[in-house]
């Protein structure tokens, strides 16, 4: 009956925007999402949501989704079943392969996606295809992991609170980690000094006690480095390799007075955490901020250390799941005609030429500029028809809930075997969570996280929150200082996505923005 009003159920979940992971919890009413609210009982956010969290719950939603499985025939999309679909898929790939050998095939996908559908993808890229070309369009060539081992941050976000030093380095945080920010200001307002090395003015300069707007140049940052070693700071032999030609090769700086002063409070501080933004900061400068925390000591302690904001809500988990090679290398291959074949799973990129493949399939939820390209489109899922699990920049694992059902019928993770087992593949697992015991076993820093079915965890599961409290994460325990040569310290441009774009579309309907 119509008429009846529909209960109002509740299904608590993550935010799918950035890579805080704030929890909130999704109101529906029968499969219509209505409200998204904090979650006041959350460790991360403490009940806090920023816009993004508060009214973009159901962009996922928005504009004509993708329902069933397209195929393009003379040019235009027609509806067609899965098996007409998938057997397309397989007899194409395969003949690509056949020709041309596995390594003519690319499989990227989506830091947006769980971390048991990025295992899965890149299963089926490596093992079932048999391509090294696994990527993410949203990858990153490089950055702190060449110095420290880990491509993730080593310290949380509530020990910002209670550090004595904040270095806020390239990032709008209240623009793309807004409740980062709240702890930011938090801590500056009980005392903590903060100090922002942007090529903008943010509002984070507002709580700053030193600001500097440096010039795009990595060489501020070994300014820094000097004068921490001019002051006297060395790192043993025992903990970081390769301070010799680091030193060497900051002969020839000149330390400006700004880069003296944020040393100056650096080392003096017991505990200092640098934070940065990895979508803003370049792979070099990511380096050096690292070199700068190890040779001033200020690494492998509680509440000092570097967090390091990567962009999406599971950029983290991308890293995690093997998929670690950067876009530009892919990009590289495909302009030079060695690949043939593509798979990209809920990715839309701009700017790329896709027309030298002979197959393209794209998952989405909805028709993207890159799935009109597509030779055959799948129907994904939004983060509220998902579950699984995304990991947050502070390494913290947290559970997705399904809240309304797949439009489609078939979950992204359902999708992803369906094309696996097209290709003889017999994956046979029936939940995120028998996915997640196959993540526990190959992933070290995930084992566990089945039994601990707690709704938080940070890895490694039965580890401690900092990493590099007794060895950095190399054969030899030591930390690796890098030389990097002259270049940009910030990035010329950033990602932003479908989801992101349609909610930007939505504030500028509102009147918003
Ligand atoms: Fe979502 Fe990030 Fe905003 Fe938190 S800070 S509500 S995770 S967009």
């Amino acid at each position: 009956d119509k008429s009846v009003p529909l209960e109002t159920a509740e299904t608590s979940t993550i935010c799918s925007y950035c890579s805080v992971g704030c929890n909130l919890k999704l109101k529906t009413k029968g499969e219509l999402l209505v409200k998204s609210v904090p979650d006041k009982e959350s460790s991360v956010d403490k009940g806090l949501l920023c816009v993004k969290g508060r009214f973009g719950f159901n962009m996922g939603q928005k504009g004509t989704r993708i329902t069933a499985p397209l195929m393009k025939k003379n040019g235009e999309f027609k509806e067609v079943s899965w098996d007409e679909a998938l057997l397309f898929v397989a007899k194409k790939t395969q003949s690509i392969s056949s020709r041309y050998g596995s390594k003519a095939l690319a499989v990227s996908v989506s830091d947006r996606y769980t971390n048991e559908e990025i295992y899965l993808a890149a299963k089926f890229g490596k093992q079932i295809l048999g391509t090294d070309q696994v990527f993410s369009f949203n990858g990153f060539d490089g950055g702190i992991e060449d110095v420290l081992g880990y491509d993730a941050s080593s310290n949380t976000f509530d020990e910002l609170l209670s550090t004595e030093v904040i270095l806020l380095v390239g990032s709008d945080i209240m623009h793309d980690h807004p409740i980062v920010g709240l702890k930011i200001k938090e801590a500056a307002a009980k005392g903590v000094k903060l100090i922002t090395v942007n090529p903008f003015a943010s509002l984070a300069d507002e709580w700053a006690d030193q600001k500097v707007c440096p010039a795009d140049s990595v060489s501020f940052i070994k300014e820094v480095i000097k004068a921490v070693v001019e002051s006297g700071r060395i790192p043993s032999d025992n903990s970081a390799a390769g301070f010799a030609p680091l030193r060497e090769s900051l002969e020839n700086i000149e330390v400006s007075g700004s880069a003296k002063e944020i040393a100056e409070a650096y080392t003096k501080a017991k505990r200092a955490i640098i934070v940065f933004d990895q979508n803003r900061v370049t792979a070099d400068g990511a380096k050096l901020l690292a070199d700068l925390a190890v040779v001033a000591g200020h690494i492998g302690k509680a509440r000092s250390g570097i967090i390091q904001l990567k962009p999406k809500a599971n950029s983290q988990g991308l890293v995690d799941m093997g998929v670690t090679k950067g876009a530009q290398e892919i990009r590289t291959n495909l302009d030079a005609g060695l690949t043939k074949g593509m798979f990209i799973f809920g990715e839309d990129i701009g700017g790329w030429d896709l027309s030298t493949l002979e197959l393209l399939v794209v998952q989405d939820t909805h028709l993207t500029e890159t799935a009109l390209t597509a030779d055959v489109v799948l129907p994904g899922v939004s983060f509220a028809e998902s579950s699984g699990t995304f990991t947050s920049s502070e390494r913290r694992i947290q559970r997705l809930n399904q809240v309304i059902p797949a439009i489609s019928g078939l979950t992204n993770w359902e999708v992803i075997i369906e094309v696996a087992n097209a290709f003889g593949a017999n994956l046979a697992y029936c939940c995120p969570e028998c996915i997640e015991e196959a993540i526990s076993a190959d992933i070290p820093e995930y084992k566990g996280i089945v039994q601990g079915e707690e709704k938080t965890v940070f890895w490694p599961v039965h580890g401690s929150p900092v990493l590099y409290g007794e060895k950095f994460h190399f054969a030899d325990g030591k930390a690796c200082l890098h030389t990097v040569g002259e270049g940009p310290l910030f990035k010329a441009t950033t990602h932003t996505d479908h989801l992101e774009n349609t909610f930007v579309d939505f504030l500028k309907e509102k009147k918003i923005v």
